[in-house]
């Protein structure tokens, strides 16, 4: 199986990097891609346990993106860690998460929730790691307040509640840019899923398969039965290929390892399409 999209501690996930890969490992994964939010921190440590373990590695980054207000994830493969506008974008983005989880804190505790923003700190568990709302709701999880990460989305965290605040993102025309330019093959997340927010049409879509988007994550736990025919007959229409992964970020979700999987020929054409010296790290 072909997984290409999951999360470790260097972002929202639950397990370390090595663990992420040992799991992939036991689930039955051959080829792994570790995606953690704009940061490449997991990496090293991801290579180190996929040649301990025997699976197929291959780096990469959720790159978070906006067209407009609306927030799109944009999965890159393959890009040089070192390419300096994908690196500026990515410390930009990780510090204005920073500041903007302090300030959703703050407006949380303004408003009564038993919370701090010590706590919220003392679920990042390792440094440099990209924060999210997902720490705050794994502070609120040990505080008793609520029982699962989702139901900390559902009451204080969704963005339609008054504690949201937004992080800087680039616009995603100019993202799949600065991805081409390091080197990588820019794959556009779950971009259907209605259920996690807004999202764009097919205009945007287009705007970045013209930007040299390459691919469509189709087959992915946020679409329904629709939204992947969608994603597969747009893909076809602008000749983009389509991915399907897990999205796995360990406990903090109900995402299982290898739950979708992609096509060896899509990986093939991913590996094709590499610019950067970065390969796919066989085991
Ligand atoms: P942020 O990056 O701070 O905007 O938070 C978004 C992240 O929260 C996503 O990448 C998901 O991993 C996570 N997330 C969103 N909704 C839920 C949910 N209902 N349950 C668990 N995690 C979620
Ligand atoms: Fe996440
Ligand atoms: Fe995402
Ligand atoms: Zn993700």
């Amino acid at each position: 199986m072909i997984d290409l999209h999951t999360h470790s501690t260097a972002s929202d996930g639950t397990d370390a990097p090595g663990e992420l890969v040992a799991a992939a490992k036991a689930a039955g994964v051959g080829t792994l891609a570790i995606t953690d939010h704009d940061s490449t921190q997991g990496w090293d440590a991801a290579a180190e346990a996929a040649t301990a373990c025997g699976v197929d590695l291959v780096r990469g980054i959720e790159v978070s993106c906006r067209h407009g207000g609306v927030s799109i994830h944009l999965l890159a493969y393959l890009p040089d860690p070192e390419s300096p506008t994908l690196v500026a974008e990515l410390a930009h983005a990780r510090a204005s998460r920073e500041a903007r989880l302090a300030r959703m804190v703050a407006l949380m505790e303004a408003d009564g929730v038993p919370i701090t923003y010590a706590e919220v700190l003392a679920q990042v568990q390792r440094p440099g790691t990209t924060v999210g709302r997902p720490h705050i709701a794994d502070a609120l999880v040990a505080s008793g307040v609520v029982p699962h990460r989702d139901e900390a989305f559902a009451s204080y965290l969704h963005s339609g509640t008054p504690y949201y605040v937004a992080h800087y993102a680039c616009e995603v025309v100019a993202a799949v840019r600065f991805v081409r330019e390091a080197g990588g093959v820019a794959v556009m997340a779950h971009p259907f899923a209605a259920a996690r927010g807004r999202v764009v049409g097919d205009d945007v879509i287009e705007a970045m398969a013209d930007a040299g988007l390459a691919g469509l994550e189709a087959f992915h736990h946020d679409h329904d039965a629709e939204q992947t025919r969608h994603a597969v007959d747009l893909a076809r229409s602008l000749g983009l290929f389509v991915t399907g992964s897990s999205d796995y970020h360990g406990t903090g979700k109900v995402n299982v390892l290898g739950e979708h999987v992609t096509d060896p020929d899509v990986l093939a054409a991913i590996e094709e399409q590499a610019r950067s010296g970065v390969a796919v790290l066989r085991s």
